[in-house]
């Protein structure tokens, strides 16, 4: 069966997010043989970048490229994505489970009285073909497979889950520059205050070294930078160490803080509570450091290392900074 997918891709600081190459290899799979994958990029200065998204696969791009989008606004945004599905009338719609994409897509569905899947990790087709999204449910310890019974669709992605399709230089791809259609706002965004914490997005980071309470101190996180930047990775940290000021709540990984799949995620002095692990027990390989043999954490991790972290985390930089 052949589709037409559109793809909402995301540019922070001036470049398009991972998450944006991969829905579009999430919706090349769901486009089938002959269908077309169409992506939007919207905000100011965005034009450019329309051809990375063709590199990645996009077979059209349409771009809503106005000043009036240089911050995420809800309502400039949603107006100028409907103007995009006035003109793809896709048969479905992939955006990132991210900030904007959680605010986007529900306004999408509900104004098309659509149905939505969020926070998809992979995809598969049951025995008619028909799309099967899997995503995780009660804090991941299950997982669900779920499908459409009309179009159009539209489904969020977990950042890292769903692989991009292999970059094609010199692949190209037509632009269609769409008006932003001015609609009246309720509010308007006059500046937009960074949160420093953190170099890194943690949800698209390959690699995060997480503290807990375990770190005793905002001091004792140190080390666990050390071993962040060697790794070039993101530090991550428990309610635990947040509550206790160690760190900003924009670290907090878990139920209500962030959902993380890195690749490798290395857990110090974290004891693994469920709220805990709910936001990063789909990590490809897990790595706990604890000096009590009885952590629940340990019944997660890949690999245990029972000791001080004060001791562990520096002897792994080293041997990190030599490997
Ligand atoms: P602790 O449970 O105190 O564990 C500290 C660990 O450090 C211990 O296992 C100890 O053995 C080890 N340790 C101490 N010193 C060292 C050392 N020198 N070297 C090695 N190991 C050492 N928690 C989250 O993380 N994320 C959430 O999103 C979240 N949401 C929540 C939502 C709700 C509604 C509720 C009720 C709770 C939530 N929590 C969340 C809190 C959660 O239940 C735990 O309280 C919290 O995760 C504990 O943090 P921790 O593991 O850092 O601390």
């Amino acid at each position: 069966m052949s589709r037409t997918i559109l793809v909402v891709a995301e540019a922070k600081g001036g470049v398009l997010r991972q998450v944006s190459y991969e829905a579009i290899g999430a919706a090349r799979t769901a486009a089938g043989d002959g269908g077309t994958v169409a992506a939007v990029i919207m905000g100011s200065d965005v034009t450019r970048l329309a051809g990375d998204l063709a590199v990645y696969g996009a077979d059209c791009i349409y771009s809503v490229d106005h000043s009036a989008l240089t911050h995420y606004h809800p309502e400039a945004y949603f107006a100028a994505l409907q103007a995009v599905m006035q003109e793809v009338r896709p048969d479905g719609v992939f955006f990132g489970h991210t900030a904007w994409g959680k605010d986007l897509a529900p306004q999408l569905a509900a104004a098309l009285g659509a149905g939505q899947i969020s926070d998809v990790i992979s995809m598969d087709t049951d025995d008619s073909g028909e799309l099967l999204f899997t995503r995780p449910i009660y804090a991941g310890k299950a997982m669900e497979k779920k499908k459409f019974m009309s179009t159009p669709w539209i489904v969020t992605i977990r950042p890292n889950n769903i692989p991009p399709l292999a970059a094609e230089a010199g692949r190209t791809a037509p632009v269609t520059a769409v008006a932003y259609p001015e609609p009246p706002l309720a509010a308007v965004i006059r500046e937009v205050v960074q949160n420093t914490a953190g170099k890194m997005d943690l949800s698209e980071a390959k690699v995060i070294v997480s503290g807990g309470r375990g770190v005793r101190s905002a001091e004792g996180f140190k080390p666990l930078e050390e071993l962040a930047d060697v790794l070039g990775g993101a530090v991550g940290a428990s309610r635990g160490a947040c509550d206790a000021a160690y760190c900003d709540y924009a670290l907090q990984i878990g139920q209500t803080g962030k959902v993380v799949t890195p690749e490798l995620y290395i857990a110090c002095g974290i004891s693994g509570a469920i709220q805990h692990l709910a936001g990063m027990s789909q990590s490809r390989v897990i790595i706990a450091i604890n000096k009590d043999p009885e952590a629940p954490i340990f019944q997660v991790a890949d690999y245990g290392i029972v000791g001080d972290l004060f001791e562990v985390v520096p002897l792994l930089t080293e041997q990190f900074k030599q490997a």
